[in-house]
């Protein structure tokens, strides 16, 4: 029997990139090292139970937050715990030379359509469908990153004064979006299995809000997914409530273990748009996001697109549509969840060697951070100084919440180099129980 050599070498790539085998250098193909199970490293999340509202505020709490992370990414010799972003792949240089060939030039330098390039429509749709969504490429908007779908998909349904729901804790890009376009904001507590459903109910009931916005898997801050029963009763008050859902899925493809499907899977009545990027997978930089929109909605969000950016950058929507035909987006998505699964392991151990006992945490089933909850009596503000003296950057509770105060509590990304988890977390351990101690 003769078996094609192509069919050889396509089943080893196949392999590596479910893991199963990797590759080394003049070495060959090896099965690849079986990473620790941390079945002991259990979550002891304690949900807060208190509802928080913000009527009114002028304050960008984002841009406060985001710029001194920016900076402290470029400082050298710093632990950022605050801001977790892929590596840049490796080919990333050849994928950008053959995207960009001087022959095409025709088509990617000239303005394109609002709603983005065809190819990468119908990719994106197709991955979409492999994670249970039945979505066309026509259902599709190519955005500025996805935080220009959050804005234009809160602009379309809000007005200033309107009520809107958000998690407590939430992400923080969001929570400027409505503050600065004037909405009223109720952050429902974030449980275990998702935000707190009976008083999601209470709110709907009493505020009639215009507008639920849910990060449903691998949670921005907690880390927390989302569970099934949980998505499938939110979408069923949703639906008794006729408010639309705003589903966030920054983190969609960085999973450990299988997940959900999202919500807009089970969306019979195009109340769920749905938001994604390729800034968690890819490259932030490109600023390439999409946004699943349906039904009537569709047209309007194209056309309010168009109104703010004519459309996304043909050359970086060119860059993630030849990665995407390349291939090597499995592998690399594949080698992603590998290293971030280590480090959150990693992370775990360090937080059970080096954190004091009172310190509580989430053990995320995938993405890029975990949420640890810390006595009432921690100053933050001084923890955070502290850090920074020691050459660590901590991301704190108060941006995360709609009221800006919250419970201590902080982000802490695992996607670093493992010396810097356990050197970072030691550092912070020590400074923690100093306080406790006191
Ligand atoms: N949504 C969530 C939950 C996020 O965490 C982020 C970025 N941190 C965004 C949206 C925006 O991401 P981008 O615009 O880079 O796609």
């Amino acid at each position: 029997l003769q078996v094609n050599k192509l069919t050889v070498i396509e089943s080893y790539s196949v392999l590596e990139a479910d893991g199963i085998i990797s590759a080394r250098q003049g070495s060959g193909y090896f099965v690849s090292t079986v990473i620790p199970a941390c079945n002991n490293l259990k979550s002891t999340f304690a949900p807060a139970q208190n509802v928080m509202i913000l009527e009114s505020s002028s304050k960008c709490a984002s841009f406060d937050t985001y710029t001194p992370l920016i900076h402290a990414q470029t400082q050298p010799g710093i632990i950022n715990f605050g801001y977790g972003y892929p590596p840049p792949p490796k080919d990333i240089n050849q994928i950008a030379r053959r995207a960009l060939k001087q022959e095409d030039a025709d088509i990617y330098f000239p303005y394109d359509l609002p709603q983005g390039q065809i190819n990468l429509c119908r990719q994106i749709a197709q991955m979409l469908v492999q994670q249970g969504l039945e979505v066309y490429p026509e259902d599709l908007i190519v955005t500025n990153g996805s935080q220009q779908g959050l804005s234009l998909a809160i602009n379309y349904y809000l007005q200033p004064g309107d009520w809107v729901i958000v998690e407590s804790p939430t992400y923080y890009g969001a929570i400027s979006i409505l503050e600065n376009l004037g909405a009223r904001i109720i952050g429902i507590p974030m449980t275990a299995e998702g935000m707190n459903l009976d008083l999601l109910e209470q709110y709907l009931h009493s505020h009639s809000p215009k507008l639920i916005y849910t990060i449903t898997t691998f949670h921005n801050p907690t880390g927390l997914t989302t569970t099934q029963t949980h998505r499938q009763e939110l979408l069923a008050l949703a639906e008794k409530y006729e408010c639309p859902i705003l589903e966030d899925n920054a983190y969609e493809g960085l999973n450990f273990e299988p997940v959900p499907a999202p919500i807009k899977a089970l969306d019979k009545h195009d109340l769920v748009t749905y938001l994604g990027t390729f800034s968690k997978t890819l490259l932030p930089g490109l600023r390439v996001g999409y946004m699943v929109v349906t039904g009537k909605h569709q047209p309007a969000m194209i056309e309010r697109k168009f109104l703010h950016d004519i459309h996304t950058s043909s050359i970086s929507q060119a860059i993630v549509s030849e990665y995407l035909a390349s291939g090597h987006y499995r592998r690399h998505l594949n080698r992603l969840r590998t290293d971030n699964l280590q480090s959150r392991n990693a992370m775990l151990q360090a937080l059970e060697r080096y954190f004091p006992q009172e310190a509580k945490w989430t053990v995320p089933k995938g993405g890029l951070f975990l949420w640890v909850q810390l006595p009432d009596d921690i100053p933050m503000q001084t923890l955070r100084n502290e850090a920074l003296a020691e050459n660590v950057f901590l991301a704190c509770r108060s941006a995360f919440f709609p009221d800006k105060q919250g419970y201590p509590a902080m982000r802490l990304t695992f996607r670093l180099p493992l010396e810097e988890i356990e050197t970072g977390v030691a550092i912070v351990g020590k400074l923690l129980k100093k306080h406790i101690h006191k």
